[in-house]
Formats: C-alpha cells, sequence, structure tokens
C-alpha cells in the first residue's frame, strides 16, 4: 500500500520496519470539550487507514492518545491551559472536566463504528515517562531552563525544519504575537511547565526534578509512542495543522532523545469545511455527531460521505450534502438487499461471482494508491447497478453479494444489506395495496407503498407478485 508522506513530499510504498507489523501512532483529542464533525471526519480517516492496511495485511498496531493535560490555547505554548481553563470556567475540577469528555470520546469512537485500537493512553497517566524524556533531553544539551519552565532549544536540533519546512526566519519575524522573551529562540517549545500561582492553584501538578509543574503538549506523544510502539513509528497520523507546530516538535525532542529516526511515514489529513466556511470557535459552526444523529441520519451516512473525499483534499459538509448521500445509501440498499426477498432461487446468467471477484480487486487496488476511497466507490455503484437489474439469481450468487457486503463493512464500516422480519402492521399494509392492485385502485396503493417506505419498506412488483426489502 502506497500513502502520501509529508516528510518525502512522496508517495511511497509503505514497509514496515517489522514486517509482521505495521504501527500506527494517531494525535488524540484534547478532552475539554465535544468534538464537532470536523475533528469526527478525522478520526473517520484513520479509522479507514487502519482497516485498509488491515485488509491489505499489514496486520496494524495503533495507538490514538488522549491529551488530557497541558495543551495551551495557543499551540505555542501560550496561554492557559484548555482542560483548566474549562474546569475553572464551570467551576469545576480539572480532572472531572477531562473523565467527562475522555469517557464521551471512547464512547462516540464506538458509535461510530471506530475500530478499537491496540491502546488509548492518557497523557496524564504517563508523567514519569515524559519526564524520564525530558531528563534524557537534559542530559543530552538539548534544554535549558527559564522562569517559567524547561524548554527545547530548537537550535541545537539541526533537522527542525525538515518536517514542515519551515522557514525559521519568517516565524521570528512576528508570526507569533506573544512571544517569551525569556526564550532563546521563537521556535523553542515548553517540555515542562512550572505551576505558575498567580494563576491560581492548578488541579493537575506533579513533582518533577525542575519544580511542580506539569508536561508540555508535545512531549506526551513522544513519550506514549516511546512506551507503545518503540523509537521509530511507521506511520504517524494527524491533522495538517499539526504539521508546522505539534509535530515538528515531537519529531525533534523524540530523534533528539532516542537517536534514531522517529517516523517513517508521516500522513496528515486535510480539513473538513462546513457550508465552505472553516470550522472556527468564533463561527460557532462546528456540528456536533448528537445533533447530526438527532436529525435522523445514521452512522453509515456519514462514514459514506467521509469515503467520497481523499484524506488529502478538503472536504465540505452541509446537511444537504449528507442528505444526498443517505439518499445514496437507500439506493445502494435497495439494489443490494431486494434480492434475498426472491423466492425462488436461479442463477442469474450474469456471472455474479467473478464480477464481485474483479470488484474487490479493483476496490483494492485503488485503496492501495494513497487510499484512494472516492475512486473505490465507484466499483460499489457498478455492483449496485447490476444487483440492482437482476430478476433471478442462485444461492451461490447471493452468497458472493454475502461476502461482498462483510467486505465492504470490514474495509469501510458501511453496511449494504440490510435484512429484517416484517411486523404485523407492514405485513397488514402489504396485504392491503396487493389487494388495492387486484382492484385496479392505483391511487391507494400509492399511497399504501408510501407509507411503507416511510417504515423503511421498499417493494417490488414483480409479474405476479410483490417483493419487500427493508430500506
Ligand atoms: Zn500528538
Amino acid at each position: 500500500m502506497k500513502i502520501y508522506n509529508t516528510i518525502s513530499r512522496k508517495i511511497n510504498e509503505i514497509v514496515p520496519l517489522d514486517p509482521n507489523q505495521v504501527t500506527i501512532y494517531t494525535c488524540g483529542p484534547t478532552v475539554y470539550d465535544y468534538p464537532h464533525i470536523g475533528n469526527w471526519f478525522t478520526f473517520i480517516r484513520y479509522d479507514i487507514l487502519v482497516r485498509s492496511l488491515k485488509i491489505t495485511g499489514y496486520n496494524p498496531k495503533w495507538i490514538l492518545n488522549i491529551t488530557d493535560v497541558g495543551h495551551l490555547v495557543s499551540d505555542a505554548d501560550e496561554g492557559d491551559d484548555k482542560i483548566q481553563s474549562k474546569a475553572s470556567k464551570e467551576n469545576k475540577d480539572a480532572w472531572t472536566i477531562a473523565k467527562h469528555y475522555s469517557d464521551y470520546f471512547i464512547s462516540a469512537l464506538n458509535t461510530l463504528k471506530i475500530l478499537q485500537p491496540f491502546a488509548i493512553p492518557k497523557a496524564t497517566e504517563h508523567i514519569q515517562e515524559q519526564i524520564d524524556m525530558i531528563k534524557v533531553l537534559e542530559e543530552k544539551g538539548y534544554t535549558y531552563q527559564i522562569s517559567d519552565g524547561v524548554y527545547f532549544d530548537t537550535s541545537k536540533f539541526y533537522r527542525y525544519t525538515k518536517l514542515a519546512k519551515l522557514k525559521l526566519d519568517e516565524l521570528e519575524e512576528g508570526a507569533r504575537v506573544e512571544v517569551n522573551p525569556e526564550k532563546k529562540n521563537p521556535s523553542d517549545f515548553a517540555l515542562w511547565k512550572f505551576s505558575d500561582i498567580k494563576k491560581g492553584k492548578r488541579d493537575m501538578e506533579w513533582e518533577s526534578p525542575w519544580g511542580i509543574g506539569f508536561p508540555g503538549w508535545h512531549i506526551e506523544c513522544s513519550a506514549m509512542a516511546l512506551k507503545y510502539l518503540g523509537p521509530t513509528i511507521d506511520i504517524h497520523a494527524g491533522g495538517i495543522e499539526h504539521i508546522p507546530v505539534h509535530h515538528t516538535n515531537e519529531l525533534a525532542q523524540s530523534e533528539a532523545a532516542n537517536g534514531v529516526k522517529y517516523v517513517q511515514y508521516w500522513f496528515h489529513v486535510n480539513h473538513l469545511m462546513i457550508n465552505g466556511e472553516k470550522i472556527s470557535k468564533s463561527l460557532g459552526n462546528g456540528i456536533r455527531l448528537e445533533e447530526i444523529l438527532e436529525k435522523g441520519f445514521e452512522v453509515d451516512s456519514i462514514r459514506l460521505l467521509v469515503l467520497q473525499s481523499n484524506y488529502y483534499t478538503q472536504a465540505n459538509f452541509s446537511f444537504d450534502i449528507l442528505q444526498t448521500v443517505h439518499n445514496t445509501l437507500k439506493n445502494l440498499r435497495e439494489s443490494f438487499s431486494w434480492v434475498y426477498s426472491l423466492n425462488e432461487f436461479i442463477e442469474s446468467g450474469e456471472n455474479i461471482c467473478s464480477m464481485i471477484e474483479e470488484a474487490k480487486k479493483l476496490i483494492i487496488a485503488n485503496i492501495s494508491d494513497n487510499l484512494n476511497t472516492a475512486e473505490s466507490l465507484k466499483h460499489i455503484h457498478k455492483m449496485s447497478s447490476v444487483f440492482g437489474k437482476l430478476t433471478n439469481i442462485s444461492i451461490e450468487e447471493l452468497k458472493a453479494l454475502e461476502s461482498f457486503n462483510k467486505y465492504i463493512i470490514d474495509l469501510f464500516g458501511v453496511n449494504l444489506v440490510l435484512k429484517r422480519e416484517l411486523t404485523e402492521k407492514e405485513s397488514e399494509l402489504i396485504s392491503n395495496r396487493d389487494e388495492a392492485r387486484r382492484n385496479k385502485d392505483w391511487k391507494k396503493a400509492d399511497i399504501l407503498r408510501n407509507e411503507l417506505s416511510d417504515l423503511g419498506i421498499g417493494l417490488r412488483d414483480i409479474p405476479n407478485s410483490t417483493l419487500w426489502y427493508p430500506i
């Protein structure tokens, strides 16, 4: 499988260090608020990467961390800790805030059918590992201490700019508003911050060789990646906004501390726009998952919408777009599900089994080519038009369809075949409609068809009878 590697600026074949396993680290949420749909798009894209690696035989080991301390309002280590500041606003303890939002996050992963990662480590549960790494950096001469903390001296790490191709002189010329005047270089970042009594008592703070305080945001990922995956990770994923600061800093401190390459492949996911606009706190346009589900949209429609665009392009979300995707999913399900209601199983004469094998191969070819999910959907649509037109199907062909559906569930987490029993009311409506048709009362038959459709039952009239299927 090939993916675009931010650091090489090329599409590279994935060759894991250990041929029996590919290691993946993805930056998780900072748990001070509910994620919006843009965040969820990113996590679904990670999930699809992991599923694709699984299906292509890579055996992924996936770590998804939770940032529950140390992420300051500005990514450049300025301002308050996001979790502490939310706690003060709500008059709660930072631990309570962190627990609430991390529990929510983990349960929402499940709702969105995101595969269970190997581990979901929390920063607060790995303070010692972070202190140990800072000690190594100190011994190697990469750190210095100023009044508010211990910092990484980026001028000592000559490859500092290699991931983001940063121009440090531009950075210095004031790209950042509030640069701590004690820092040696504007790009230097905090490894350990001291508790500042002037800002009030912190709920989360720990002893360290340098003083009471808390770890910087970047060090947690380096320390947890080392603990769970070793000094070199195969794939490190994150949003593109992490390239210039968070990932650049992770790379610098990990390579400085461990003395080996930190990441083989940097996989960055582009942003989601809402109604063509960037999602931002000031616009207040971040839609929550619950808002979408409460409108009656299902997770499979959200996932199908994610698949329609590729991870490296900007995607767009609106409820109109989601409605269109919802209709597409309904049509796909109709084509894939209706054949289950046939009473007689006769070979279709369409060579279904080999068509399905071919479709699977083409889907894998698209996925292996830099995760081209958008292109891969064409093969599903093609199979859907074949199934939609069938008048017969054999048991063997039905089994092939079943295996194709399982394949799509495993790869994309989208179910194309619905199966269920009729309720008493639905059976009654179907026989009433049959009667209306026998009496040539087409108007009544149409009303009943619509009523059944609202209940999630589709109908197909064939000579001398009517077939039903869930939609
Ligand atoms: Zn990270």
